[in-house]
């Protein structure tokens, strides 16, 4: 697991950095055999275009100039031979325009923007749509296309020099270009994106069953370790009233079995632990409520910690300041939270332990709140302390022990009672948690 996870991001990585490649040079192939798909299509209707023109001027007939000159005439020569109608004679800028936006903007061009102009052989405008001497002169942007207007595509150079010509002009070709191909464009970017989302997903899932495996053996490690130690102290207490002295003695043996008692009832209460995250995991927890005046359960916890707190030269403090302090809780939950909290505040603390306790009513709140003296957290801790197994590093108190579950249950009973938690804690001061529960109406 531990080599297999780079191996496995990177590989991923590689392939999508590869496929992004591979699409962007593909977009990039498809964009060029688009450009010059349209100036085909261009040249090549506009060219059906010019010679629908020159035919309708013409009559369908076909004009070359003479290579003789005019010398040569007879008495059927018309006047208005010499000098053959022009295009802007014969039709309207929008008769032009129609014959090309039939031809040009049709099939997937639909949407196709041009302009043009038509040029007389001496190379003077005849005809000029709206923008196109503006679109005409940006080269960069813009791709214009020229086109004799002749009746037969093969004349020579010199025959084409006589004839009129047709201007298109394609404004931001590019654009147009990209355009014509933006849903292909869409439907690759939103692809990639799945991918993307996918590998976030993976990795996602992946890191969480690292630190899954992480969690599992240290809890494992941390296990092993409560119920280690005593398991050793019992079985050197049951090794020593196997000895005659002690035997001989009711204080030592009243001694060795408080030790053997102590330690039973701390495996038990480790069991409890384990058993009641166990079940939280499988079932939300069910309530069973009753009307409970704060304060009481307040005191009969904070009994159960006297001697815990004597022995580490704590103290108390109680504020019971709320007006109301009737709520409706469970009250062997709501009665292990609290021990929770209270059992955290003397862990994490050292000598001259100052715990407060205080209260306080709203209109419709309680607020209780517990701080102490102890050793604090960082702000990291405070973000991750309802996860479940999480611990905090702590420092010179190698001998805290614990599962890192406590919070975890303090969290999943207040939510199970809606009410809040808040933590606030400074590193070296102390912490303080402050719980709101609804007062009960009425
Ligand atoms: P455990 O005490 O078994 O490690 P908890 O879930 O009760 O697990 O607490 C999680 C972590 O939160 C503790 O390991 C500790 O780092 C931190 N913590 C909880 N309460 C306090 C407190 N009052 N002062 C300092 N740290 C605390």
């Amino acid at each position: 697991m531990k080599r297999t996870f780079p191996v496995i991001i990177i590989l991923i990585s590689l392939s999508l950095f590869g496929l992004l490649l591979l699409q962007g040079s593909w977009l990039k192939n498809l964009l060029e055999v688009r450009e010059s798909q349209l100036y085909n299509k261009i040249s090549k209707d506009g060219l059906e275009v010019a010679e629908g023109l020159y035919k309708s001027v013409y009559n369908g007939k076909i004009m070359r100039p003479r290579k003789g000159g005019i010398g040569g005439f007879n008495a059927d020569f018309h006047l208005h031979l010499l000098k053959p109608p022009s295009i802007a004679e014969k039709f309207t800028i929008a008769e032009v325009e129609a014959r090309l936006h039939k031809v040009l903007a049709s099939g997937e061009w639909k949407s196709l923007k041009f302009e043009f102009a038509i040029v007389s052989a001496n190379a003077e405008y005849e005809m000029v749509s709206t923008h196109f001497e503006k679109d005409f002169s940006d080269s960069v942007n813009n791709k214009p296309i020229i086109i004799p207007i002749l009746p037969e595509a093969d004349l020579s150079m010199d025959e084409i020099a006589s004839y009129e010509q047709l201007y298109i002009v394609i404004p931001n070709y590019k654009s147009q270009v990209w355009a014509s191909l933006k849903w292909i464009i869409i439907g690759a970017g939103l692809f990639m994106l799945v991918i993307i989302a996918a590998f976030y997903v993976t990795v996602r899932s992946l890191m969480n069953q690292k630190k899954l495996s992480e969690i599992k053996s240290d809890f494992i490690n941390n296990m092993t370790h409560e119920f280690k130690t005593p398991l050793a102290t019992i079985s050197l207490a049951v090794d020593a009233l196997r000895n005659e002295k002690v035997q001989a003695n009711p204080e030592k043996l009243k001694y060795f079995s408080g030790i053997i008692k102590e330690e039973n009832i701390r495996m038990n209460k480790h069991v409890e632990t384990i058993l009641q995250a166990a079940l939280m995991d499988r079932q939300e927890l069910k309530l069973n409520l009753s009307a409970v005046h704060m304060h009481q359960m307040l005191e009969q916890v904070l009994e159960n910690y006297q001697l815990q707190l004597q022995d580490k030269n704590g103290e108390v403090v109680r504020l019971f300041n709320a007006k109301n302090d009737l709520v409706q809780v469970d009250d062997v939950h709501f009665a292990n939270l609290l021990s929770n909290l209270i059992d955290n505040a003397i862990k994490y603390s050292e000598d001259a332990i100052l715990i407060k306790v205080s209260t306080h009513s709203t209109s419709k709140q309680l607020l209780i709140r517990i701080e102490d003296n102890g050793i604090g957290m960082s702000k990291e801790t405070v973000k991750r302390i309802f996860e479940k197994f999480y611990r905090a590093h702590t420092g010179n108190l190698h001998n805290v022990k614990g599962f890192g579950l406590g919070m975890s249950y303090v969290k999943t009973v207040i939510d199970a009672h809606k009410a809040k938690i808040r933590v606030e804690s400074i590193v070296g001061k102390g912490s303080s948690f402050t719980v709101e529960i609804p007062l009960m109406k009425g």
